[in-house]
């Protein structure tokens, strides 16, 4: 196994558990690993701090697996860690009343790169690192020996891949292709989710206790749901008795998959509007028109995909949010999220402060949403935490 040794005082956050080393931080490499092959992370006197991926591709040269030198990283080390993430899923799945969720969240479950999402009996699954993508073999068998799915589908085309050297991905990996729409459920309510054409994986699972505690507040209200994708929050609070519900999204397929979705679950079409739009274009429509609503959910793409982008996203939650306001009858539920790992919860309070000043209104903070425990943060990892959220009551 090759060395690679760290410039004096760079050991910190390794000794503290944090998974990643920055090219920057090296001082040496002791000959030439491929990408993707397990090297040993030495300090500047050589003492032995752990076990890692290497990429010389990527601005995260190394990526931490194992901190103990007498654990070996071999496919048994792999086949555990797989085991244990699975495992700690077991009892989201346990009343049958959700049968997806995800299963694996790369170094928030201590395998970085690999994110695998659990779509009824389909597997979805991104690879994000040339290390992980080598020890696939071995995670597809285990995968295979713990679940049978029907089908692991590759779905990797993030851009996270190409900083690594990585091609996008989008194949079959094991089983039989999956069908265009894959049935399942979550709280009680049917998705058909596309997984070879769909965003992101297929679904967002990490919005599911949200989707669920929001619609608590739905019964007889009418309420618009913004980048609504197919449907999350639309259904759970049509299925709690809401009023009226107006979804927006700019996607076809979402939209599309949303309205089909409507008919899975036999809700009242007749209490159901999609608007295939922009929401910032719709939002001011709405405005022009003089049309309020009960709630209104905000759960936009990731503004800020790093720290520096965060004062231009700031202004744009801030857009965003002052409208949403405005559009809200006196009393009524702003849930507003936001993506951006670099965003933290009190930033977002504070946007969401100045969006209530330029917007005239006053907020009171009623309940916080945060990522669901099957995308679990680990402590010495606190990049692993992206999704927050607030509910806002508006007057
Ligand atoms: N709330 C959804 C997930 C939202 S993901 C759920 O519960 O499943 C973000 C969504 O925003 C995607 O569906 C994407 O198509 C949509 N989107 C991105 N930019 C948009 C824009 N400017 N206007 C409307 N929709 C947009």
């Amino acid at each position: 196994m090759i060395d690679v040794v760290l410039k004096k005082g760079k050991e910190k956050a390794v000794l503290q558990k944090h998974p990643w080393v920055f090219s920057g931080a090296i001082e040496h490499v002791k000959g030439k690993p491929a990408n993707g092959d397990i090297i040993r992370l030495l300090d500047g006197k050589k003492q032995f701090l752990g076990y890692g991926f290497y990429n010389d591709q990527s601005r995260v040269a190394v990526r931490l697996l194992e901190w103990n030198e007498d654990t070996a990283v071999n496919e048994d080390w792999f086949r555990q860690k797989v085991r244990t993430a699975v495992a700690g899923r077991a009892h989201i799945l346990e009343d049958g009343s959700t049968d997806t969720c995800r299963l694996i969240f790369s170094e928030a479950d201590y395998l970085p790169g690999l994110i695998v999402d659990k779509y009824a009996d389909h597997l979805s699954v991104q690879v994000l690192t040339s290390g992980m993508q080598n020890a696939m073999p071995v995670i597809i068998d285990e995968l295979n020996a713990l679940l049978k799915p029907t089908s692991i589908f590759d779905k990797s085309d993030a851009t996270s891949r190409s900083h690594e050297g990585l091609e996008t991905s989008n194949v079959l990996l094991a089983g039989t292709h999956p069908p265009e729409l894959v049935m399942v459920k979550e709280n009680g309510i049917t998705y058909g989710i596309n997984i070879a054409e769909g965003q992101k994986s297929g679904f967002y699972c990490d919005q599911r206790d949200n989707r669920r505690l929001l619609a608590a507040y739905a019964k007889g209200k009418t309420m618009l749901d913004c980048f609504s994708y197919t449907g999350g929050f639309t259904l759970n609070a049509l299925k709690n008795g809401a009023a009226l519900v107006t979804s927006v999204d700019s996607s076809a397929l979402a939209i599309e998959t949303l309205q089909e979705n409507i008919r899975l679950n036999s809700l009242d079409s007749a209490k159901h509007t999609a608007i295939k739009s922009d929401v910032n274009a719709q939002l001011r429509k709405f405005k022009e028109s003089g049309d309020k609503f009960d709630i209104i959910v905000l759960d936009p793409p990731k503004y800020a995909p790093s720290r520096s982008a965060l004062d231009r996203a700031s202004r744009a939650y801030k857009d965003l949010n002052r409208i949403g306001m405005q559009l809200l009858n006196s009393g009524g539920l702003l849930a507003t999220f936001s993506c951006s790992g670099a965003m933290d919860m009190e930033t977002f309070k504070q946007v969401l402060a100045w969006a209530a000043l330029d917007a005239g209104k006053q907020v009171q903070f009623i309940n916080q949403f945060n990522q669901p425990e099957d995308h679990p943060v680990r402590s010495s990892f606190p990049e692993g935490e992206y999704l927050k959220g607030l509910l806002c009551r508006v007057w």
